[in-house]
């Protein structure tokens, strides 16, 4: 009897239990800070939150003193590229140069750096496919990252923002279809989608206008047809999968929303009438702020970008943070994200500067960083709050994020999971 009822609490013992002291919780739901908590995390959930500093009664409780310190949910980054970190002209040679495992290795130092700085989640909006397979070495512990929700390669047209052949000289363009992301009917648009479902894709990324970074003449025309998007967005769904849209013109912003799409990348150059609609609609704007005053610095630079691109980033990356301002104030609904990969990943806390800078309160801010990009990715239940169930992805700054956003850009704990990659 003896024997059975030891070998039943080894089997049904869990991991070690992890306690942290935090001397202040910031709640995502509320904006409003408490003081003196103890955070229970057993195996990768938050088991409960107590008042006080409760002492471990048992020898294998792990500690972690944060008494000095403001403890938040993990932050969630909705606009990167894990695959890249662009620089100017070498970003055009590499991709004669690179191989998908030159490409693999170099993604798994990014993922790691952006775990680091406090972001547990990303949204991934375009790569090779290679995303993919680092989302899936993550969450197999393979290597170390954040938990990755990834587009694959993102949908295009002919000649758009994301054909992978645009500006190489004639003998090397050819004429990619739905598989490798490019579309120009209704069935490419279903089979595109269905060739991402099937890839391991977590949602689908079209390129609703033209865009900065590509070697092609206009960064703002739109680059699908209405009814071309509304298949993407329906076939989407079908998969149980959400459409985000790139998009710096007017027209192709509009028709995107109009199509039904869940979010609207960077949104540039946007008409009173878009955000009407979004408003409406309750379409997200993902403002990227950081990307376009990152490229305008740059542009500045003579030679630093192909002369193509010069122009297109003066003109386009310019507008994203006053536009982002009006659209706010308009009640544009707006979902955290940064486009990293086109400025310095690691650098993604950045926006927050740049939205208080535009008259965002910090509450708002934070609260689209965590609760918003939860609740569009379907895990409301799971990620965005310290709260009891949910997964532990906890970090801890210096100040409290309400005084002083920029304490955000120095995040000196991290755990994902359960697990502390930071202290
Ligand atoms: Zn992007």
């Amino acid at each position: 009897m003896r024997i059975i009822l030891l070998l039943l609490s080894v089997l049904t013992a869990s991991a070690q239990d992890i306690y942290i002291h935090a001397g202040k919780i910031y709640d995502t739901n509320s904006g409003k800070l408490s003081s003196e908590k103890t955070i229970i995390i057993s195996d990768n959930i938050i088991k409960s939150i107590e008042n006080g500093y409760k002492e471990a009664s048992e020898d294998d409780i792990k500690i972690y003193d944060l008494k000095s310190k403001v403890v938040l949910p993990g932050l969630i980054d909705f606009h990167v590229h894990m695959e890249s970190q662009s620089g100017g002209q070498d970003r055009y040679v590499r991709r004669f140069q690179d191989n998908k495992a030159d490409v693999a290795f170099r993604s798994s130092v990014i993922a790691k750096k952006t775990l680091m700085s406090g972001f547990t989640s990303v949204r991934d909006v375009g790569g090779s496919g290679v995303n993919i397979s680092l989302r899936n070495a993550i969450n197999n512990g393979v290597i170390t990252g954040p938990r990755i929700f990834t587009s694959g390669k993102t949908i295009a047209t002919t000649g758009g923002h994301g054909d992978r052949t645009n500006g190489f000289r004639d003998d090397l363009v050819d004429d990619p279809g739905p598989e490798q992301g490019v579309v120009n009917s209704i069935a490419d648009a279903r089979k595109a989608v269905r060739f991402r479902y099937k890839n391991g894709a977590d949602l689908i990324k079209i390129t609703a206008t033209g865009g900065v970074m590509s070697l092609a003449k206009n960064g703002q025309n739109p680059q699908f047809t209405e009814e071309v998007i509304r298949e993407i967005v329906k076939t989407a769904d079908d998969y149980g999968m959400h459409v985000a849209a790139h998009a710096h013109g007017d027209e192709g912003m509009f028709r995107a929303v109009n199509a039904g799409v869940t979010t609207i990348e960077h949104g540039s150059i946007m008409a009173d009438r878009t955000m009407r609609l979004m408003k409406e609609k309750q379409t997200y704007l993902v403002p990227t702020i950081s990307a376009g005053e990152h490229v305008v610095k740059m542009a500045k630079i003579p030679g630093y970008y192909p002369e193509i691109i010069i122009p297109k980033a003066l003109e386009v990356g310019v507008q994203n943070k006053a536009t982002t301002k009006k659209a706010y104030k308009m009640g544009v609904p707006i979902a955290f994200g940064t486009d990293a990969g086109v400025f310095p990943h690691g650098d993604n806390a950045g926006e927050f500067v740049y939205m208080k800078e535009i008259g965002i309160p910090a509450k708002y801010s934070l609260n689209s960083a965590t609760i918003t990009n939860a609740k569009l990715l379907n895990m409301e239940n799971l990620l965005g709050q310290l709260k009891e169930g949910f997964y532990a992805d906890i970090i801890a700054v210096d100040e409290s994020p309400l005084e002083n956003i920029a304490t955000l850009e120095n995040v000196i704990f991290v755990m994902k999971d359960g697990k502390v990659y930071k202290n």
